[in-house]
């Protein structure tokens, strides 16, 4: 059982992410001691919200959908009628065409042309009739579902892109977490008018976003910490736990150490066995040390007139052009831009920290994004009006070989600390959403609080609510009506 936090000295918080700061934020709520510990002078982690000349922009869009009751109560218990509900759409961009995403056969057909098809059909039925393989790979995993054409049309560029390493050398669960519940059957399902039953992640159609996107979420909320008495240090990295008797007594952090009663902590994993004082066993610290990432660049461009395309985002899967996805952030929230005669999109960039393009200056990658958007015919450089870069370092913890045993070896080396619990994305090496992050933390204060047993790194934000018994509730599209303006309309003024 995780040792409760018994004495009078604050809890530690460690990241001020959508992990951290709704530990903090249920932590005061409960009257709790709390201070959070940010290594940034940001809140809101890779979920922030980045504010350039008024511009606002997320480090790639966030959709807020949960089949968590308990984490859309608290969206609504924070943001209320400021959290919109919004159409999704979302295409590939393929051979110059947009297709859409997820595929729909009619669209699929009108666009590929109907050798290529025969191709695709034949492929799939050749992949139904061998699905005793085991799926190894991502290759694998999709190809078992799509078949190997569609999988080398629309899957391999693209997922290439984003991992930086070959299809064949991503493990399965990355697609079985990310696309789950999808299959070429699943998709022609939802492609019908009516339809029952739970619809896998990929397809949703809608989404909540806050109205001045996910960082209005997390100011509101550190906000609140601080009206209940929470303490929210930014720029305050912690370097170092201290631990007496099995249990974290102190947080060290900008040369100051802070007794603590418990702490809650969504540092990366890589990170955390390092900063442990007496230091953690050495398998441990190598277990760490091997932890992966892909990081991210975001480079937003301010373009001249309306949107260039109606959608949300959209994939490239272009191999000649280095960019990955473009958000259009006036279709995620009007009020994203600020000026009516102008838009916003975001070309995503994926790359390790310190790689070629990373290293980068801003201004030469402005310009390699304003040449991709044109060359890929969408927007014409005269368009655009300037652009600003945001590096997002550790936006993706890699699922290799290895990873798997590594986290085993740290987690069995955490189970020995009682008051110390690890939660969020990084935090556990997981693929997790903002809602996911938000319920590990959720867990984690009832184990501290509660005496209750949870075990972190199972929670399931997909079966949470019917582990809880709650099985008839919708997950997150039950979501009553908000402002008008949040359904439909792509290219609206703020108000
Ligand atoms: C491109 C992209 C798109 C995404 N899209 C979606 C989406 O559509 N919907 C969705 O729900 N989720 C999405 N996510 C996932 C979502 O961003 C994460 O689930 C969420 O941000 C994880 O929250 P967290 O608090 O665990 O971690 P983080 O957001 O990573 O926050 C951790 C915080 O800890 C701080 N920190 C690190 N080390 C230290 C230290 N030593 N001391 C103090 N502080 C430290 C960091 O600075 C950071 O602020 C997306 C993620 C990415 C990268």
């Amino acid at each position: 059982m995780a040792g409760l936090a018994t004495d009078n000295s604050p809890v530690a918080v460690l990241g001020a992410g959508p992990a951290g700061l709704t530990a903090a934020y249920q932590l005061a709520a409960r009257g709790r001691s709390v201070v959070v510990f940010e290594a940034t002078e940001a809140i809101g982690g890779l979920a922030q919200t980045a504010v350039r000349d008024g511009y606002r922009f997320d480090l790639g869009g966030h959709r807020f959908f949960t089949k968590s009751s308990e984490v859309a109560a608290l969206w609504d218990e924070v943001l209320g009628p400021e959290m919109l509900v919004r159409p999704r759409l979302s295409r590939i961009f393929w051979r110059g065409r947009f297709v859409e995403y997820p595929l729909r056969a009619a669209d699929v057909i009108a666009k590929v042309g109907p050798l290529e098809l025969a191709r695709c059909l034949a492929s799939y039925a050749r992949a139904r009739a061998r699905r005793d393989r085991p799926d190894v790979s991502f290759e694998d995993w999709v190809t078992a579902r799509f078949g190997r054409r569609l999988f080398q049309l629309f899957f391999k560029t693209y997922t290439e892109k984003v991992w930086g390493v070959a299809t064949d050398e991503l493990r399965a669960e990355w697609a079985a977490q990310r696309i789950a519940g999808l299959s070429l059957r699943s998709a022609a399902r939802a492609a019908l008018p009516s339809r029952g039953g739970d619809v896998p992640k990929s397809l949703i159609e809608e989404f909540r976003y806050p109205r001045l996107g996910p960082g209005q979420m997390w100011e509101a909320m550190a906000h609140r910490i601080a009206s209940a008495g929470g303490e929210i240090r930014l720029g305050a990295p912690v370097n170092r736990l201290t631990i007496e008797h099995e249990r974290v007594v102190a947080v060290g952090a900008g040369g100051e150490e802070t007794p603590v009663s418990a702490a809650i902590s969504s540092v990366p994993l890589r990170a955390l066995a390092g900063i442990a004082d007496p230091a953690a066993p050495r398998p441990v610290r190598e277990a760490a040390s091997g932890l992966r990432y892909r990081d991210f660049l975001t480079v937003a461009l301010v373009v001249e007139g309306p949107s260039p395309f109606p959608d949300n985002w959209i994939y490239i899967h272009d191999a000649a052009v280095s960019v990955g996805r473009i958000q259009n952030y006036r279709a995620w929230s009007p009020w994203m831009t600020p000026d009516p005669r102008r838009s916003c999109v975001g070309l995503e960039y994926f790359c390790f920290e310190g790689d070629e393009l990373w290293s980068r200056p801003d201004e030469d990658l402005v310009t390699l994004a304003r040449e991709e958007i044109a060359r890929l015919g969408l927007v014409p450089a005269e368009r655009v009006a300037g652009g600003h870069v945001v590096r997002v370092p550790k936006a993706y913890p890699i699922y290799d070989a290895e990873y798997a045993t590594r986290v085993e070896t740290i987690r069995e080396w955490l189970g020995g600390i009682a008051n110390l619990q690890q939660v969020g994305r990084n935090g556990l090496h997981r693929y997790n959403n903002s809602d996911h992050s938000m319920l590990t933390a959720m867990r984690a204060v009832e184990n501290l609080c509660d005496g209750a047993d949870h075990d972190i790194w199972a929670v399931n934000a997909d079966s949470a609510y019917h582990e809880r018994g709650e099985a008839d509730e919708q997950p997150y599209l039950a979501v009553p009506e908000t402002p008008a303006m949040a359904r439909g309309l792509v290219d609206d003024a703020p108000a």
